[in-house]
This record gives C-alpha cells, structure tokens and sequence, in this order.
C-alpha cells in the first residue's frame, strides 16, 4: 500500500489511461461530489478517459450536480459496466473502504487488474487498495478530494464545477458545519470554495428546500405517528414498513436525514430508523454524546460507520428487528445515561 503523492507521477505518465472512479451503493451528496469532482478535476487536465460508474441510483436531489448526466449507473448498464472494468488502468474507490460496499460492482473490482485507488474517511479499511488517501480525521471525502487536487495542481485548479460538488459534499456531510468533525480547515476550505465560485446559497436551497409533497407528508406521518422514545436510555426509534413507502411514494434518497430528528429531542442521545427495504431491514444509527454507533451497528446489525453515524441490516422482518434491537439495548445502559 502507497500513499497517494506516490501515484501522481505516474498518472502524468499516461493521460490517455482508462480511468473509472467509483463510489458506495446509494451515494449521498459526499460521494457523488467527490466523484464527480475528481472527475472533472482529471478531465480538466487532459485525462479524456474518465468515467464515474455508480453501483446504483442516487436520490434525485443530487441530479443538479455538475457532470451529473454522465455517470453511468451500473445497474442499468452491467454489460458496459463489466467491460469498463475489465479494461480500467486506474479504479479510484471514494468515501468507501470496503468493496462489500459497492454491490456486485465489488467482486468486479476486486478480480481487476487496475491500479486501484482508495480515498475515504471510514474506520477499519479493509485493504483491497494500492494507493490510498485516507484519514478519518476529516469532515468528508469531498475535503480529502480538494486536498488531493490542491497537492497534485494548487487551488488555481479547482474551477466553479468542482467547488460546487466539493462544497455540497463537505456541507451535508457536516451536517451543514455542525458536527465535531468541523475544523478552522474545513471552515477555510469552504471559504476557499466560495471563493472559486461554489454557489453556497443555491445548494443549501438545492438539497434542503426541494422536498416533494409527498416526502415532507412522510416526514410528518413519521414524527406524528412513528417516533418511539425510550427515555431510561435516552433513545428515538421510528421504524418504517414496506406499506408506508409505497404510501407516500418515498424514492431513493427521500429518507435520508430522517433518523436526525430523535437527536433533536431534549435527553435523546441515540436515534435509531428501520425501514423495511424487502429483502432487508436498513438501520441508521445516529449519537451525540459517549454511544459507539459504528461498534454497536457492527456487534449487533451486520454494519459499521463512524463513532456517532453508522448503518447496519438485519434479514429478519421489521417487528423482529426492533424487538431484537429493544432486548439487546439495554445492554448498553452505561453508554446511556
Ligand atoms: P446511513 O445511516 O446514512 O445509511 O449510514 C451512516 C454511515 O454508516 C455511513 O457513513 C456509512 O458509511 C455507514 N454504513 C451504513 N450502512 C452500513 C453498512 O451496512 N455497513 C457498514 N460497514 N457501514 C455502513
Ligand atoms: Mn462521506
């Protein structure tokens, strides 16, 4: 394994290699951002053969982004997809460390002969990488982009396109520059950003303030109807079934952000959301405060993630879910009080 200053002589050796950067199931604004501004980082310097490939559909809320229209989405094309692949020199892997977490795409990455590029801020990497930029003492893969581009070129770099994306990652990721994870770095990268052109109003706008109808009505049923406290161990729970997204429509990416709301009642310290998705049961988990979501996520639900955000799943239904979840939590009753 080498560290990334490593692989950027070698990259200048060859603009005409087949690049392919890719990104975890899902992609939220982090690791579309980093994607797509990496991309057009690379395309601005002569790199034509460039292509983001992502394993599955994002929320529609991301479709604003710069470049957006030229991602191919794996699961429509696995033929073209399966080709890219086979024929990559370079896979850039962003805000993803372990390959599980890209779907089929992974075995595929995983069997390919292409230099393969890890650059992430996730605990525990699992080490498929050759070269990797990686720290989990960041805000957000979209920082660790701007630092990769500002150490291979300067920030002269980094036009309007990229400080959009960049910008729309750090800030979602942040928790709009809320979290610990929030520096005088962070806070002068973005002022950096601006400064490049990102337009910071108009992505507030473009990812706060686009909710449909039906998606504001879901997040209304939820907290009304769903929203479980337990307040011995300072917890929120919500759980969602099959029924309901069908209900209000909900797409991918409508219930990101949901499980924030338990945090905001006064005394809860851990929120935790289970949506039926068929064939599994997802759960977010989300702290403030001394509980290890990533620990517990891993330990109990198959997942991992960071300290006070992680994910996990469960194959058992809903109701067996939440009720393994009520046993096993009060386990955990030091990290709770
Ligand atoms: P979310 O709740 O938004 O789906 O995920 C929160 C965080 O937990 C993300 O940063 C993600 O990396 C991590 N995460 C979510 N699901 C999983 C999972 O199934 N396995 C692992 N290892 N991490 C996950
Ligand atoms: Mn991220």
């Amino acid at each position: 394994m080498k560290e990334i200053q490593e692989l950027i002589p070698l990259l200048e050796s060859n603009k005409s290699a087949n690049i392919i950067i890719t990104t975890h199931h899902k992609p939220d604004a982090d690791a579309l951002g980093s994607s797509l501004g990496l991309w057009k980082f690379l395309k601005n310097q002569g790199f034509e053969n460039t292509r983001v490939l992502s394993p599955t559909d994002y929320g529609t809320f991301l479709k604003w982004m710069p470049g957006e229209a030229e991602v191919l989405n794996f699961e429509y094309a696995v033929h073209r997809g399966t080709d890219m692949v086979a024929k990559a020199d370079y896979i850039f892997c962003l805000d993803f460390n372990a390959l599980s977490r890209i779907n089929e795409l992974g075995d595929l990455v995983r069997a390919s002969n292409a230099v393969k590029v890890m650059i992430d801020h996730h605990q525990e990497p699992e080490g498929f990488d050759d070269y990797r930029y990686w720290t989990t003492q960041t805000s957000s893969t979209c920082q660790l982009i701007e630092e990769f581009i500002v150490m291979w070129k300067g920030r002269d770099a980094i036009d309007k396109d990229i400080a959009n994306c960049l910008y729309a990652g750090i800030m979602t990721d942040t928790g709009s520059f809320r979290f610990d994870s929030v520096t005088p770095h962070t806070h002068r990268t973005i002022a950096d950003l601006i400064e490049r052109g990102a337009e910071n109003s108009r992505i507030h706008q473009l990812l706060h303030d686009n909710f449909t109808f039906d998606r504001m009505r879901f997040i209304g049923h939820c907290l009304a109807n769903k929203l479980e406290v337990i307040p011995e161990l300072k917890t929120a729970i919500m759980y969602v079934s099959r029924e309901e997204l069908v209900e209000y429509k909900i797409q991918t990416g409508d219930t990101e952000g949901l499980v924030n709301y338990g945090l905001g009642i006064e005394g809860v310290e851990f929120s935790v959301l289970f949506i039926d998705r068929t064939k599994l049961v997802k759960i977010s988990f989300r702290g403030q405060g001394k509980f290890p979501c990533n620990t517990f996520a891993k330990e109990h639900f198959n997942g991992g993630g960071h300290f006070s955000a992680a994910g996990g799943a469960s194959e058992e239904s809903l109701e067996a879910t939440v009720e393994r979840f009520k046993r096993i939590l009060p386990e955990y009753k030091n990290y709770l009080s």
